[in-house]
Formats: structure tokens, C-alpha cells, sequence
């Protein structure tokens, strides 16, 4: 995601363009190219037309979920599509359906949107007059609202398939959520899309002249959809977990005057991505072991811990599970969470208490009786 830059910024969600981005803009003129350097423009242009609808679908996506109060921070714009990256997943079925399908809903209300100004600039018979024409005479005006209703229609259709991690996947496994347990619903989703990946190579296969894009986005679906099924038992172990059950009081800590040179002492013997900074007993934040290391660098190990730290963090009671504990972190500026009992600092969770009992909870319960449904009995 870095090398990305920022092009616009909407309700606090960056707008970037990933530096592939420039493909994007080789493909869309390529075709025309056959009309002179005019040609060549307009495809590009067109090109840059169709992201800025992929950008408005992610925002589709990014509005819905602000709207259940996930954070989303950036929308990144690449050759293959948009992405969306939201600091936390949908927390009901209802929340997963509508976040999934406002994407959608944005290309069908531009389509109707477009063809209807090209009706009404264009008119009718002129729209179907250029639609016969296309690629084969320079590209006239009423291309533009042609190709921008079919780019917007296809984006819908598309994105709609019942292949998990697209979004008709998504909405596919929100509905079996109403049935079964989420990892049980995600189960059969993937293998819905992984039906359709070995459809679309089979496609490709067969049918000459598809593109070349194909086979790619089998690639992606049929691993996406695996990967949605790990994290999706990585949730279900973790909210069998209570934050009591992993946090520890021997973690080491720092204090706000601990100097750069004895931290990285501590570091040397301790695998821990970040630590707590108390004061006269009491959390006043917590400092990440990368940004010790670099400030160890940049100030010499006269420096102190205070400088890189970090006031925001999370809070979690002890009966919490990690699975709300993830929730946090993930919302937060840093990758941890305090464990506090009245007041009192028990102890941070961090990536590697996660692993931790992840490891621990695998090995130990991953035979533990389900129903029918698929519900761990307990
Ligand atoms: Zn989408």
C-alpha cells in the first residue's frame, strides 16, 4: 500500500492510486491508438472514467460501513479493481449484506444515470447508430455515455457472482449466516466460489477472445475465498478465549525515563511487537518495538522510551474474549490492548498472545462437538 498516492479524500477515507495505476492508463488508450493520438486520448480518458466509478462502488461499500460504525481509512485504486480497507469486519449478517451489496447498488444507479443524460443529449437512435460503429470509425460523443452504462452494468453483474471474496460472495455467506455458524456459512460460500473460479479458467478455456484478466481472477477467488475461510476460524477460536486467560504480568515494561540503550536490552530478550510504559504504577501508553529500534538509531541510546510514545490504547476488561481484544487492536493506532480490571493494569495483548492461543486453542479444541449447524457446543 505505499506506493500509492493520495488523489482525493472523502468523509476521511484517502482516495489512493496504486503506482500500477499507470497500466491502467497504457490499456485503456492501447485499442484506440489505431485512431492517432486523439484516439489514444479518449481511451485513456475513458479508462480514467470507469476507475472513477470503481473508486464511487468502494465508497458505496465505505459509506454503508461507516455507517455501522467500522472505520475504513483508505480506498486503493490498482489495475485489477478497487479495494476498501475497512480497520474492522461486518459484526451481523445484515451488516455483511448491506456493506456487500451497496457496491453493486452504486454501478446500477450510475448506469441508469448515464444512459439516461445519453438519451437525453444524445438521443435514442443516435446512441444506437454509434453503438454499431464502435472501434470501427474515431470515437464520437456518444461512445462516451455507451461505454460508461455498459462499464457500470458489467461492474454490477461482475461483482455479484457468488465468488467469495467478491461481493456476491459476500452477500452469498451473509445469507447462510442467517443459518448456520459464520464459519460453517463461509465453508460453503468458498466452495461456491471456488466452482465458479474452475468455471471462469474453463471459460477462458473454451471460449477464444476472453480476457486474459480470466484466469487472474480465478487465481484471487480461489485463494481469497481461502483465505476468508482461515480468518473466519481464527474468529471462531479467539471468541472461545477470555482476555484473563493469556494476559500475562510478566511481560516486560518500561517507564517513560527508561533510556533507548536499556529498552533495547530488553528487546534482545524479549520476541514481544510491543510493550507498556507505566508511571509510578499506572498505563500511560505503550511503545512499539520497531519504532525503539529506529529511534535507538536515530538518538543513540541516550534517548528515552517517552519519545515514541504511544497515549492511544485500547482497553479491554478480563472477560472480554480476544476475539473483541482483535476487534480493538485493529481499530486502534497500535496493535494492542490493555487489559484493565477496575482501574488496574493487568497486562497488554498483543499479535503474539494472539498466535499464542491461537496455537494453544487449535491443537486443543479443534475437535471440540459442533450441532448440526455447525455451532461449537460448549
Ligand atoms: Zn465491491
Amino acid at each position: 500500500m505505499n506506493r500509492s498516492w493520495r488523489v482525493a479524500t472523502f468523509a476521511g477515507i484517502n482516495i489512493n492510486l496504486h503506482i500500477s495505476f499507470v497500466l491502467v492508463l497504457v490499456m485503456g488508450a492501447w485499442p484506440w491508438l489505431v485512431f492517432g493520438a486523439k484516439g489514444a486520448l479518449f481511451g485513456a480518458v475513458m479508462m480514467l472514467a470507469v476507475f472513477a466509478c470503481i473508486a464511487l462502488h468502494e465508497l458505496g461499500h465505505s459509506l454503508v460501513a461507516l455507517a455501522f460504525g467500522i472505520p475504513v481509512t483508505d480506498i486503493t485504486l490498482t489495475p485489477i479493481g478497487g479495494v476498501a480497507i475497512l480497520k474492522d469486519r461486518p459484526k451481523t449478517p445484515t451488516q455483511e449484506l448491506l456493506i456487500a451489496i451497496a457496491g453493486p447498488a452504486v454501478n446500477v444507479v450510475l448506469a441508469a444515470l448515464f444512459a439516461g443524460i445519453g438519451i437525453a443529449v444524445e438521443g435514442w437512435d443516435a446512441l444506437v447508430a454509434a453503438s454499431q460503429t464502435i472501434m470501427r470509425e474515431p470515437p464520437r460523443a456518444e461512445l462516451i455515455w455507451i461505454m460508461l452504462v455498459s462499464a457500470n452494468a458489467w461492474l454490477a453483474v461482475f461483482n455479484m457472482l457468488p465468488a467469495l471474496p467478491m461481493d456476491g460472495g459476500r452477500v452469498l455467506r451473509a445469507f447462510l449466516s442467517y443459518v448456520f455458524a459464520p464459519e460453517r456459512a463461509t465453508r460453503i460460500a468458498a466452495v461456491v466460489a471456488r466452482v465458479v473460479a474452475v468455471g471462469f479458467v474453463a471459460l477462458w478455456l473454451f471460449v477464444p477472445n476472453l480476457s486474459p484478466m480470466l484466469p487472474f481472477i480465478a487465481l484471487v477467488v480461489f485463494f481469497g475465498s481461502g483465505a476468508e475461510v482461515r480468518e473466519a476460524k481464527v474468529n471462531r477460536v479467539l471468541a472461545l478465549i477470555r482476555a484473563t486467560d493469556v494476559v500475562t504480568p510478566y511481560a516486560p515494561r518500561f517507564e517513560p525515563g527508561t533510556t533507548l540503550g536499556e529498552a533495547v536490552q530488553v528487546l534482545m530478550m524479549s520476541p514481544l511487537p510491543v510493550f507498556a510504559v507505566e508511571q509510578a504504577g499506572r498505563l500511560v501508553g505503550v511503545v512499539r518495538r520497531e519504532d525503539l529500534l529506529e529511534a535507538a538509531r536515530a538518538k543513540g541510546s541516550w534517548g528515552f522510551v517517552s519519545s515514541v510514545l504511544i497515549r492511544e490504547v485500547p482497553t479491554v476488561d478480563p472477560f472480554e474474549t480476544l476475539d473483541d481484544a482483535r476487534s480493538k487492536m485493529q481499530r486502534g493506532v497500535v496493535r494492542a490492548a490493555a487489559v484493565m480490571r477496575s482501574g488496574m493494569f493487568l497486562g497488554l495483548i498483543t499479535e503474539l498472545e494472539l498466535a499464542q492461543a491461537m496455537e494453544v486453542a487449535e491443537r486443543l479444541r479443534a475437535t471440540a462437538p459442533r450441532d448440526s449447524l455447525g455451532r461449537e457446543v460448549r
